[in-house]
């Protein structure tokens, strides 16, 4: 059954976002050999119409208006609205970002469609698409289904592969007009916080530590292995709450949720809240002093040792392995 299927495009810095072309490769799959088309919102975004192309979508539809420069809910779901009034399309596909969490309720709403959030797994199935998403905090899966209306699904950043890139393939980026009006908050500026390297909630490699870092100081060796790694660096509460790290590098239930392909975590325990943001990590290695830590039973590899000799020592073979 074939279907038309629209998927956001991600922009951050002048750049698409990863996930972006994740969700196309979703989108292929919701498509069943139909269309996927590529949306992209913002002021100056038309020329990164070839890259959603050649990362598998068949066309892009772009919307561009001075008052899409910077992401509010009002401005983005009237252009999105504006492309799904003009495409209708049997799908929708987002990331599970910040920016798709805030959008894909609104737009659903807006529709009266259903909304499978988060999904780590999109399969065709007959004539339905099954969506796979973690549930109670990552402890538990389910399937789910949309069996009327728009298929409309975000899926979790770094779960499904994208398609290769294709730099042969072209395709059609067609500029519509939309309204963007009555916007009830405008974002004048936003100023990042100084975070340097890989972004957390799309990196590969994570080198996380916890209260047994024991200060900031000691990130600082947790950062040298990630350097090396190509990763970044992430936190536990325990580790947050001590002042040792920002909040914005917080894992867990009530942090961020990642799936890398390497977590490695450095004194961290390993309760249950933690485990929500990182147990599906694709190979899990864990530094810790005490056997019995429960971060043992989810780790792929176990080192019981202590984090300020064994960080260094990874973090010395490891350079000898690039050179
Ligand atoms: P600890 O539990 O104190 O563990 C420190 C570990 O370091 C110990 O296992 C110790 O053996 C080891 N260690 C000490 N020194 C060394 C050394 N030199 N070398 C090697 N190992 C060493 N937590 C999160 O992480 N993320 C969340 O999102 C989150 N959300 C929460 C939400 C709620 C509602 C609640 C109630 C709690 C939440 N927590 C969360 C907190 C969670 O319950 C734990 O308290 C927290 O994860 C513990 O952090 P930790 O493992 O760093 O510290």
């Amino acid at each position: 059954m074939s279907r038309k299927v629209l998927v956001l495009g991600e922009v951050r810095d002048g750049s698409l976002r990863n996930v972006s072309f994740e969700a196309i490769a979703a989108g292929k799959t919701v498509a069943e050999g139909g269309e996927v088309v590529g949306v992209l919102i913002g002021d100056s975004v038309q020329n990164l119409g070839k890259d959603m192309i050649q990362y598998g979508a068949d066309r892009v539809v772009v919307v561009e208006d001075g008052n899409l420069k910077n992401y509010s809910s009002d401005g983005f779901s009237q252009a999105f609205l504006a492309v799904v009034h003009s495409e209708n399309p049997d799908g929708i596909i987002f990331g599970h970002t910040a920016l798709g969490k805030d959008l894909a309720p609104k737009i659903a709403s807006k529709l009266d469609a259903g909304l499978i959030s988060d999904a780590t797994i999109v399969e065709a199935a007959g004539e339905h698409v099954v969506f796979t998403r973690p549930i109670y905090s990552g402890k538990a899966f389910e399937k789910k289904i949309i069996t009327d209306g728009i298929i409309f699904a975000t899926i979790r950043p770094n779960n499904i592969s994208p398609l290769e890139k294709d730099e042969s393939r072209t395709g059609d980026v067609q500029t519509i007009q939309a309204e963007i009006k009555d916007l009830r908050t405008i974002i004048k500026e936003v100023i990042r916080k100084a975070s340097e390297g890989v972004d957390l909630s799309e990196a590969k490699v994570i080198v996380s530590g916890g209260r047994g870092v024991k200060s900031a100081e000691g990130f600082k060796s947790l950062k040298e292995l990630a350097d090396v790694l190509g990763g970044a660096v992430g936190a536990s509460r325990g580790a947050c709450d001590a002042g040792y790290c920002d909040y914005s590098l917080q894992i867990g239930q009530t942090g961020k949720v990642v799936t890398p392909d390497l977590y490695i975590a450095c004194g961290i325990s390993g309760a249950i809240q933690h485990l929500a943001g990182m147990s599906n990590s694709k190979v899990i290695v864990a530094i810790n002093k005490d056997p019995e830590a429960n971060i043992f039973n989810v780790a792929d590899y176990g080192i019981v040792g202590d984090l300020f000799e064994v960080v260094p020592l990874l973090t010395e073979e490891f350079k000898k392995l690039k050179v």
